[in-house]
């Protein structure tokens, strides 16, 4: 919507929501956000409905129409337990999925078809049956970023928050971890378990090298280094921390660290930058063109037109859905 069509009243009800996100969005560019957060914020009203936002989405939706805003993890347990008729999930497909499949009774809406995962595209619930005979008596341990298909073919999810201790807890001296291949080599060197992983990896983590850190430490003397563990190994080794997005976002409220560089997808820095104006942020930016495909004129049009709506074959639901609480209960 053009700026020149902003109204007064539409001027006046944003400003507040401007005051949040000033340090990270430049003025001029406020007006071409403020209709549409305006029109989001009065159909969620209307349609009873909430948005779902992942630590990834861009600071107009994290800080300005979402809800709820976290890593995977948390936006599933916010999902199962959400009352709203309608879910919007800002994020990407699996993760819609997950909403649907812990509350099947609500309507769940991903604003883009096309928002994918290179991680859940390397793999298929007929690859998972070829690894159970390979390694027969192996559990699997499916990332949370898989379709419902290859959940439900696995035994339990982990998410990267919580993927050690669910190896851990399984007590297997061997388990096969799909589909990340660098978060199971991450896992396997902090457990100890056999892992046999799959050659998945996240296009946007896979792309940080151990020289990319060494170069920023010497830029940026004193730099506190914070890692997803879906970076590669020797990056992880690299670090000062290794976390998932939210463990990351905690060391920052905790530590407070006068200067630091979240090796991840550029938009968390934004968004964590906008509560830590004392903290200087360096911003190396890989963009994940999945998460970005997320905007708020198409959560604007997924309110109006309550598409596109997220569905699973019931046949699959049941065996991804223990798969997923099996992850929450432990
Ligand atoms: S950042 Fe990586 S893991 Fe996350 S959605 Fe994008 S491709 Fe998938």
């Amino acid at each position: 919507m053009p700026a020149a069509l902003l109204t007064e009243e539409v001027i006046a009800r944003t400003a507040p929501l401007y005051e949040r996100v000033r340090r990270v969005i430049p003025p001029v560019e406020w007006p071409a956000f403020a209709n549409d957060i305006d029109a989001i914020l009065r159909l969620k009203r209307e349609r009873n409905a909430i948005v779902l936002a992942h630590n990834y989405q861009t600071p107009e939706i994290f800080h300005c129409v979402a809800d709820v805003v976290g890593d995977s993890l948390a936006l599933a347990r916010e999902a199962m337990t959400a009352e709203a008729d309608v879910i919007v999930l800002a994020g990407v497909h699996f993760m819609a999925e997950t909403a649907k499949l812990l509350n099947p009774g609500k309507r769940v809406l991903i604003p883009d078809l096309e928002a994918g995962c290179s991680l859940a595209a390397s793999i298929t619930a007929a690859d998972v049956r070829l690894l159970r005979e390979r390694y027969p008596g192996a559990p699997v341990v499916a990332y949370v970023n898989t379709s419902a298909a290859v959940k439900a073919a696995s035994d339990i999810c982990c998410t990267s928050g919580n993927a050690r201790r669910i190896v851990e807890a399984l007590g297997a001296p061997r388990v096969i971890m799909i589909p990340d291949e660098y978060l199971a080599r991450n896992v396997a060197r902090e457990t100890g378990v056999e892992i046999i992983a799959w050659a998945g990896h996240c296009e946007v983590h896979e792309r940080f090298t151990a020289a990319e850190i060494r170069e920023l430490r010497s830029r940026y003397p004193g730099i506190t280094v914070l890692a997803h563990p879906e970076c590669p190994p020797e990056v992880v080794a690299e670090a000062d921390f290794a976390g998932s997005t939210a463990a990351m976002s905690d060391y920052v409220g905790r530590k407070k660290p006068p200067r630091v560089v979240l090796v991840t997808e550029c938009s968390m820095s934004d968004n964590v930058a906008v509560h830590h104006p004392e903290i200087e942020f360096v911003r190396p930016c890989n963009l994940c063109p999945h998460m970005k495909r997320i905007t708020l004129a198409n959560i604007r049009r997924a309110l109006e037109t309550l598409r596109h709506e997220v569905t699973i074959d019931p046949a699959v639901a049941a065996g991804a859905r223990r798969a997923v609480e099996r992850m929450l209960e432990l």
